[in-house]
């Protein structure tokens, strides 16, 4: 039996989802095995048929997508957004449940910030395709894919499933399905703004609102309520499908991305930048990891503090990110927005607030108009606390709509403590002088 079924840890240890399949036949930590078969044809005639959304065929690798929305529709947008809530991947009291994304957009709905009150101002998509096995090959293994594939039709008959390793995440019969589903809206956003990119220099901004996250998943695995690297697929699929060459990922959650970070590790072309609060789950991302071989210099971690917060973070944004940035000069900027540095955050420590959210998403609006025609997409990662998540993005919705912040509704300020400003400082200061800012 290789299946291990063990009660949920606390979340501030370590929690890597290692799912173990018989055809996998490992016993190497939930690495996947080289031999399973990998077989992705026909899964999507077989499974892909409940849900609100339509869904087609999966696209082919060099496709474009063909569900963007029409240029008139897209030259009006200024935010546009996906929904995959994955509400068959679930297990009760998880932190990442399947009521996060519809607490989003009951906010969104609740501070008029939804098509229904802005017309063609904000625009959902509905209709786009899961991503396709190829889409999800271009970061992982085909051993993983085929292996958590396969072992859907064990979480069917068990109802759901954890794997071994340091601390258990669960799939359920449906993780397989609705992690490709979440990757797919992902693609389909940089189809639009790419799209949109082309007749305007003010496209809109784009938002996957999407689970399970992405950014701790491995190039061998799932790992840390992570199953498939969402942002990693996307900057591939920008890349290969779009001639994207340079991909700046900004992973502001409050966990190290690393995941995107081993992704592309050794990658010239696609910078990835993590703050994240040292000595959080799941260890990786210190300051002096800087990338490898040709990509050296194309990976910064920068850990901050426990306690660090809006002034930080600011101090963070104009001293290394703008500059990082501005060198690199992308050509699309992606981001791994995870809202579990928010002070009310039940998983961490940092002291981020609504108005934090606010500001970050403003400022790397205006740096991807300034350094990349405005082509920028927002993937959710974590984020826990249903109520600083849902008004976090709901004020990061303001932001890209250019008005202001209603940051001080939401946000108490006698909750906060002073900040660790010398600690921060240094930080800082070594991640400049690592990296020539
Ligand atoms: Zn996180």
């Amino acid at each position: 039996m290789l299946l291990l079924q063990k009660p949920l840890p606390s979340f501030t240890g370590s929690l890597v989802l290692l799912v173990q399949h018989k055809a996998c036949k490992l016993k190497n930590h939930g690495r996947f095995g080289s031999d399973t078969k990998f077989s992705g044809d026909g899964y999507f005639q077989k499974h892909l048929k409940s849900g609100r959304r339509h869904f087609s065929k999966s696209r082919g690798p060099f496709v474009s997508c063909s569900l963007v929305p029409s240029t008139s529709e897209l030259s009006d947008a200024r935010v546009i957004y996906c929904v995959a809530p994955a509400m068959g991947h679930n297990q009760e009291s998880h932190p990442e449940s399947n009521f996060r994304v519809p607490a989003i957009v009951s906010a969104l709905e609740k501070m008029e910030l939804s098509p229904m009150f802005r017309g063609s101002e904000i625009l959902e998509l509905h209709s786009f395709s899961p991503a396709s096995v190829e889409d999800i090959v271009s970061v992982h293994t085909k051993a993983y894919v085929s292996g958590l594939e396969k072992s859907m039709d064990q979480a069917s008959q068990k109802g759901i499933i954890y794997i071994d390793g340091s601390g258990p995440t669960y799939a359920t019969a449906t993780t397989f399905q609705e992690s490709l589903l979440a990757a797919g809206a992902g693609i389909t956003l940089v189809d639009s703004v790419v799209a949109a990119s082309k007749s305007s220099q003010d496209p809109p901004m784009g938002f996957a609102l999407i689970r399970p996250p992405g950014h701790h998943a491995i190039p061998k695995g799932p790992m840390g309520f992570c199953v498939f690297g969402n942002v990693a697929i996307a900057a591939r699929y920008a890349q290969r499908v779009h001639g994207l060459k340079r991909v700046f990922i900004i992973d502001f959650d409050v966990h190290h991305g690393n995941g995107t970070n081993d992704a592309f590790y050794d990658d010239p072309d696609i910078f990835f930048l993590s703050t994240h609060q040292d000595g959080s789950y799941p260890g990786t991302g210190k300051i002096d990891e800087v990338g490898h071989g040709s990509g050296e210099g194309a990976t910064l971690n920068l850990p901050l503090p426990g306690g660090s917060g809006d002034i930080a973070m600011r101090t963070v944004f104009d001293e290394v990110i703008v500059p990082s940035a501005q060198r690199f000069k992308p050509d699309i900027i992606l981001v791994s927005a995870g809202y579990d540095g928010h002070v009310l955050d039940p998983l961490a420590s940092l002291q981020f607030t609504t108005g934090t959210y606010y500001m970050l998403a403003s400022n790397i609006k205006q740096l991807a108009k300034d350094l990349c025609g405005g082509r920028c997409v927002f993937f959710l990662e974590g984020g826990y606390n249903l109520s600083s998540l849902s008004y976090s993005v709901a004020d990061s919705f303001r932001a890209f709509l250019g008005e202001p912040s209603l940051a001080s509704e939401f946000d108490d300020p006698a909750i906060l403590y002073e900040e660790p400003s010398t600690k921060v400082k240094q930080a800082i200061q070594k991640v400049k002088h690592l990296h020539s800012l």
